[in-house]
């Protein structure tokens, strides 16, 4: 439903619990965020219920912080709202973490085969499908943009999907169709976001990304390309929100 995403030199945790803070008018269900530290260790944790309540487990159960995060809130259509079911979902071992919004529709077909080549699944959503999709073609690629390239080739249905994977520390890459994905862009470090509520305490400046194309954060810079691999020029625009 609410979905941030940050990479730079502060700290993830509070960046990503600050936007999705300003996401809760959307409305959700769960919470949950995933942060890489500068060990290259991919760190996470989600519940169900408000976001106080993952807040609340991450001051019980402290994780470690790092430069490269995201952060989702659900509002769960596939699958109920329980902290397993809540996003992000992780593959590869824990080393690479996804968040979702939307409806993928074609999951079921998805989940049989990535069963049948031995995929242990944790969670009833569609969502999770997505993860262990990104997770096969990184094994391939060793690249986390070209990995999601493949994946949504596979997929139908609408997506905001971001993903981050503790093998490439300082990128964020997200994907979208048929359900929006903004960029925010800051100095020496960079946003994407649902909607500009996810990064507008940060900067006003902030990039439209088009139907159908996948954008790459580091901290120093952003590429966008379309599906099919060709670069997309994304259209630059201010936000006129006071924070
Ligand atoms: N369909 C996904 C789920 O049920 C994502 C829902 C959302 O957009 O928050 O987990």
């Amino acid at each position: 439903c609410g979905i941030v995403g940050y990479v730079g030199t502060n700290s993830s945790q509070d960046v990503l619990l600050g936007g999705l803070r300003r996401l809760e008018y959307r409305g959700y269900d769960s919470a949950g965020i995933a942060v890489v530290d500068g060990a290259s260790d991919l760190a996470s944790a989600k519940k169900a219920g408000k976001l106080q309540a993952l807040v609340d487990e991450l001051e019980a159960h402290p994780i470690a912080d790092g430069g490269t995060g995201i952060g989702h809130t659900r509002w769960a259509t596939h699958g109920g709202p329980t902290d397993g079911n809540a996003h992000p979902h992780l593959a590869d071992g824990g080393k690479l973490a996804l968040i979702h919004n939307g409806i993928i529709e074609n999951f079921a077909e998805l989940r049989a085969e990535l069963e049948s080549d031995g995929v242990a699944f944790t969670s009833e959503t569609d969502s999770e499908v997505a993860a262990h999709l990104v997770a096969k073609s990184f094994r391939d690629t060793g690249d986390l943009t070209a990995a999601m390239q493949q994946a949504v080739q596979r997929l139908e249905g609408a997506f905001t999907l971001l993903v981050v994977h503790a093998d490439q520390p300082g990128v964020v890459v997200g994907a979208r169709r048929n359900s929006p994905l903004v960029v925010g862009l800051g100095d020496g470090e960079n946003f994407m976001g649902s909607d500009v509520a996810a990064f507008v305490a940060h900067t006003q400046r902030a990039l439209a990304i088009g139907q159908d194309e996948i954008a790459t954060i580091r901290p120093d810079g952003v590429d966008v390309i379309h599906f099919d691999g060709t670069p997309a020029t994304p259209s630059e625009f201010e936000v006129n929100w006071d924070a």
